[in-house]
Formats: structure tokens, C-alpha cells, sequence
């Protein structure tokens, strides 16, 4: 399979090629040339095959010949080795929790893809690439942990200081190896633009640099995984079906987006942001106005120019109409959000953090403007226990710590602090 570049569609390289570069030398995305709708018998069956079939066929066409099937069904093997609940909530709200993997981030599986493509694509080779990847909370500790040892990949993390919880900062900041944090003194946009202008550095031709955040398709197809798993299970109520997401950057939606694409029977899309809220702007007035991002206490969702958005206008031809039809956005204050996790707490038992009360949110306003006729599900990005400081005083209670989370608590933490450019590229030519 090619991509191109969504600067330039003569600018065309394969899948190996568009994973270890991550952004292309014109600063564009890369985009698939194409994109085929599998055969509907494959949607007759889904509910009889299992996530890593399903995985398979949906991703194969992405790659191509480019690794065997054997290995590339090791791969997915590798990265879906746990599950995907969908819990119900409500009548027609479900929460498809996407958590259970060694991070507890739903980001585990795209960086543990990630990871076992380019270990694959290093298998004979002698050089080095450098990951390099800025985070506002969860990529940080689910890169380091899908990359934790992988031959040939050196993985530089920067993230921002005081902004990213202190689990999240001990799960990039604790497994040393081939993982270095960098704690940058500034916001998580500052931590992006350093990494973007790392990529375009000529100085630093020579370190093979790569990108681990949503902007390389390795990390952001395999994404599309969970709407099928979703549909999987809801396929059996013959109802519309609406994906909530809780987005940051909207690699996550713009994978969904994808899976319909593919002919999966998505009817609605949801986006539901925190106070940053440049996509909701953009829907109601057809201006898209990047602002500096805004903390909040869904952390992980502080963005404020979020990168996928140029795919999602290049699937939709950049027509608002079209796209207004499959497509909403909403947004969420942090108050909000506090109410909602505590109603979802009172009337279904459901704990659920910060950034899946935003999801469930934007489900509950599109499913009011369906009356009712749809089904929805929202994903739950993230365990509790990783948003701590806000789920035990909102909802009054003491969360136990997971078995994944407890290995790093007691562990020392180590990261290097950087104040601009120059001090990252400094580190980077050493
Ligand atoms: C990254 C992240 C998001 C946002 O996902 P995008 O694909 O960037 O929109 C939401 N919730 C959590 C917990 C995250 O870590």
C-alpha cells in the first residue's frame, strides 16, 4: 500500500517508508492512496470471529505485501493479547473500555503495534531509530512501555512538566533501558511543536527520527480495531449505531472514521472535547481556529490543534455538509464533567474517569437528538486509577490499584528537564 502526503499526493512512499519517517519531508501526513470496503460477508460473520481475525482483515489492505501474513498475525496476536469489555450503563450507553492493557491506556495498542512493525522492518538491519514522541499524559507511558526493549529503537519522550498525573509520569519516567523522558518545562503544545521542528531539523537527519504520537499510521490505524470490536457486539440489536470519543489530537475518532470506510455500519460520530474546543468552533462556524491549549482535568485531551484533523477533512473532501451528517462535536467543562461521573456513579455503579465521562456525554446529546432510536457506545480511554486525583474526591471513594499500576509506584523516577529547542537538540546529536 502507498501513502501520500497531505501536502502533496505526488509525494507517495510505502508503509515501511511512512512508519519510520512518521510525518513526511513536506510536514504533511500521510494518508492511504486508498481505501476498500471489505466484502459484506465479512460484516454477516463478525460476531463469530475472534479480535485478531477481525484485526487482520481489517488492517491487512493498510500493509500490504509488505510484511508476511504469518508475521503480521503475530503482531496483532502481540498487540491485542487483552480485552475489550463493553459494559452497558444505560439503556442503549455502553462504555467499551479499552484499559485493560499494560498501560491501562487504550494507546497500548497502537504503540505496541507500532513497536513490533518497525522491530520487524529492523530485523536485518544495523541502524538506529529514534522514537521520539510528545505526550500529554497517556502516549507518554504506553509508548515506553510497547517500546521497552525493542531492538533497535531508542525512544525519547517529552512530556509536560507538573501537567501529567504521577502515575502517568512514573509509567514514563520508571522503565529506563531504551527510554529516556524529557520534562519540559511548558505545555503539552510546546512538547508537540519541539518534536515537529525535531523532524524537520536537517541536523538531525542522521538519527532516523520517528513518531510515536497518532500522526504515524502505526500508531493510529490499529485504532480502528475497537469500532469493530464495539460493532461486534452490538450488531445483534439492529439499531443505529453512534461511537463517542473522547478527543485530544482525534487520531482515535479519525481511525473510526476509517472502519466506516471500510463499511463498517457506524451511523454517527461523536467528538467530545474538553474546553478545548477548536473541532466544536470549526462545526459551528466553519472556521477552524487553532488555540494555545487549556488544562483541564481530562488531561490527556488538552489540545488545542489537533493534528488528525487534516484526515478527517481529506476523507470528507473538505465538504462541512457531508461531514456535519456522519459527524458532531461537542464540548465539556471540567464541571461537567465532575456532574457527569458522579451521575454516572449514582445511577448505574459505573466508575468512570474524567475523559470517558466526556464521551458518555456527547453519546447522551447525540442520543437525545436520535430520540432514542440509536444505540451508542462510548470509549472509556483509560482506567480510574490513572486519573486518581480526580475520581476519589468527585466521587468520594478509594479506588484499589491494579496489579499494571502497582509494579511502577515504587519505582525511582528519572527524566532529564529541557526548557526550549535547543537544549532538545543538544540531547539529541549527543
Ligand atoms: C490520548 C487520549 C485521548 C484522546 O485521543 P485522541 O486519539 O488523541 O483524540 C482520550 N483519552 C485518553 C485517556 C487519552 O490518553
Amino acid at each position: 500500500m502507498k501513502y501520500y502526503s497531505l501536502n502533496n499526493k505526488q509525494q507517495q512512499v510505502t508503509f515501511q517508508e511512512a512508519v519510520i519517517q512518521g510525518l513526511a519531508p513536506d510536514k504533511g501526513l500521510y494518508f492511504p492512496e486508498k481505501i476498500t470496503a471489505l466484502p459484506t460477508s465479512f460484516f454477516d460473520k463478525i460476531e463469530h470471529l475472534s479480535n485478531e481475525e477481525i484485526a487482520f482483515h481489517a488492517i491487512q489492505q493498510f500493509i500490504g505485501e509488505e510484511i508476511p501474513e504469518k508475521e503480521l498475525r503475530q503482531i496483532l496476536s502481540e498487540t491485542l493479547s487483552f480485552d475489550f469489555p463493553l459494559i452497558q450503563i444505560e439503556q442503549n450507553v455502553y462504555s467499551l473500555e479499552l484499559f485493560h492493557g499494560p498501560t491501562m491506556a487504550f494507546k497500548d495498542v497502537g504503540a505496541r503495534f507500532m513497536s513490533r512493525c518497525l522491530a520487524y522492518f529492523n530485523r536485518h538491519v544495523e541502524q538506529k531509530n529514534t522514537v521520539l514522541v510528545a505526550t500529554s499524559g497517556d502516549t507518554g507511558g504506553a509508548v515506553a512501555s510497547g517500546f521497552l526493549g525493542v531492538k533497535g529503537v531508542e525512544v525519547v519522550i517529552l512530556y509536560p512538566s507538573g501537567k501529567v498525573s504521577d502515575i502517568q509520569e512514573r509509567q514514563l519516567t520508571t522503565l529506563g533501558q531504551n527510554i529516556t523522558a524529557l520534562e519540559v518545562d511548558g505545555v503539552f503544545d510546546d512538547c508537540q511543536d519541539m518534536v515537529k521542528k525535531a523532524f524537520l531539523d536537517a541536523d538531525l537527519n542522521h538519527k532516523n527520527l520517528t513518531s510515536a504520537n497518532s500522526i504515524n499510521i502505526a500508531r493510529w490505524l490499529p485504532q480502528m480495531f475497537y469500532f469493530f470490536f464495539a460493532y461486534k457486539a452490538l450488531k445483534k440489536y439492529e439499531k443505529p449505531l453512534i461511537a463517542s470519543c473522547p478527543s485530544g489530537n482525534f487520531g482515535n475518532i479519525c481511525a473510526g472514521i476509517i472502519a466506516k470506510k471500510l463499511g463498517l455500519p457506524i451511523h454517527h460520530f461523536v467528538a467530545a472535547t474538553n474546553a478545548n474546543d477548536t473541532v466544536p468552533r470549526f462545526l459551528e462556524n466553519g472556521v477552524y481556529e487553532a488555540k494555545p491549549s487549556i488544562a483541564t482535568i481530562s488531561n490527556a485531551m488538552d489540545v488545542g490543534n489537533p493534528s488528525n484533523f487534516v484526515r478527517i477533512q481529506e476523507m470528507y473532501n473538505n465538504d462541512l455538509a457531508v461531514f456535519e451528517k456522519d459527524f458532531s462535536s461537542y464540548t465539556y467543562t471540567d464541571e461537567e464533567t465532575k456532574i457527569a461521573m458522579k451521575n454516572i456513579y449514582i445511577n448505574s455503579g459505573y466508575v468512570a474517569e474524567p475523559h470517558g465521562a466526556i464521551g458518555y456525554l456527547g453519546l447522551k446529546e447525540e442520543l437525545k437528538k436520535d430520540k432514542n432510536t440509536a444505540i451508542g457506545f462510548f470509549l472509556e480511554t483509560a482506567h480510574p486509577i490513572k486519573f486518581l486525583d480526580v475520581v476519589e474526591p468527585v466521587l468520594n471513594l478509594k479506588l484499589e490499584i491494579p496489579k499494571q499500576i502497582e509494579s511502577v509506584l515504587n519505582k525511582e523516577k528519572t527524566s532529564i528537564k529541557i526548557k526550549n529547542y535547543n537544549e532538545l537538540k543538544a540531547f539529541l546529536k549527543k
